[in-house]
């Protein structure tokens, strides 16, 4: 039993949110973000973004000794992604669990990787994995004002 585990579910968290540029190119923007919309998370960050090589190293440095690294950066940086930010209690874990697997195949049906990709170097959609990174990304990728603070409307109807 661990009480900070428990209280931590009652957090107001941010995480970064992006639809790879296979998701953009498949058509699959509209859907990704409905799944989070639904679910009902706040949008705070959206911007289409050509992602230039030296910021997809920076997001991915921690895997910098992969032999898959090269691949990846090329992979991020060949077409436009869609850069988010959403908010909520618990969004981080709640966002990785939506998304699904790293590999699609072992992704479970109902997850967006789960639903919409076949290969792990295409994969669609990335999840920040921890609030600190959720915080650190869209730094990364976000400017000052980029990202907007404000109440929606259904706040009372999805929080008691
Ligand atoms: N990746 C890859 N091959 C691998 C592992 C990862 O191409 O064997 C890519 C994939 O696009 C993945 C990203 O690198 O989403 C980041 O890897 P990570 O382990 O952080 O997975 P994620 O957090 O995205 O599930
Ligand atoms: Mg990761």
């Amino acid at each position: 039993f661990l009480p900070h585990l428990i209280a931590s579910m009652d957090e107001v968290e941010e995480t970064y949110i992006m639809v790879k540029p296979d998701g953009v190119q498949r058509g699959l923007v509209g859907e990704i973000i409905s799944r989070f919309e639904k679910k009902g998370f706040k949008l705070t960050g959206l911007k289409l973004f050509q992602c230039p090589k030296e910021l997809a190293e920076e997001h991915y440095k921690d895997l910098q000794a992969k032999p898959f690294f090269p691949k990846l950066i090329q992979y991020i940086t060949s077409g436009p992604v869609v850069c988010m930010a959403w908010e909520g209690v618990g969004v981080v874990a709640s966002a990785r669990k939506l998304i699904g697997a790293t590999n699609p195949l072992q992704a479970e049906p109902g997850t967006i990787r789960g639903d919409l990709a076949v290969q792990t170097g295409r994969n669609v959609i990335h999840g920040s994995d921890s609030p600190e990174n959720g915080k650190r990304e869209i730094g990364l990728w976000f400017k000052e004002g980029e990202v907007c603070s404000w109440a929606p409307v259904q706040e009372p109807w999805l929080r008691e």
